[in-house]
């Protein structure tokens, strides 16, 4: 049971990395299709503008993510990672609301949400596996 709680300050740091991964998945397909014309093309100047841009925005949020990921400790972020690339889940960590898990629409057991409040920590869904925090 231990290893499942993690400190409050942790889930911040996760929620910030999530939302930089969301952000960057956006970039990437946002501009996907736009990369994909651009390198097709004899690159002119404005082609090689727009592309340094995107690679750009994407390297300084990869690089922003770094550093958050750097000040996290203990195992959490090596976990996030797996379940995102096991489960092919671009929302890893999500709130649960009115005793539901709002990635799979569960309902969580009432000892572990008890549990949760209590220690102010968060959890797994035992449904979907994904980090659940209590949000109120
Ligand atoms: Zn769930």
């Amino acid at each position: 049971m231990k290893q499942e709680t993690v400190e409050r300050r942790d889930l911040e740091t996760l929620l910030d990395i999530q939302n930089l991964d969301i952000e960057i998945v956006m970039e990437t397909e946002n501009d996907g299709s736009v990369l994909s014309e651009l390198m097709n093309f004899k690159t002119s100047e404005a082609k090689n503008d727009e592309l340094c841009s995107i690679f750009n925005r994407l390297f300084l949020l990869r690089k922003k993510r770094q550093k958050i990921a750097m000040e996290m400790e203990g195992d959490f972020l090596n976990r996030y990672e797996t379940l995102k690339r096991k489960k092919g889940l671009i929302i890893a960590v999500v709130p649960v609301e009115n005793s539901v898990c709002q990635g799979c629409n569960n309902s969580i057991p009432k000892p572990k949400l008890f549990l949760m409040r209590k220690e102010n920590s968060i959890s797994t869904c035992p449904h979907c596996n994904r980090f659940i925090y209590v949000s109120e």
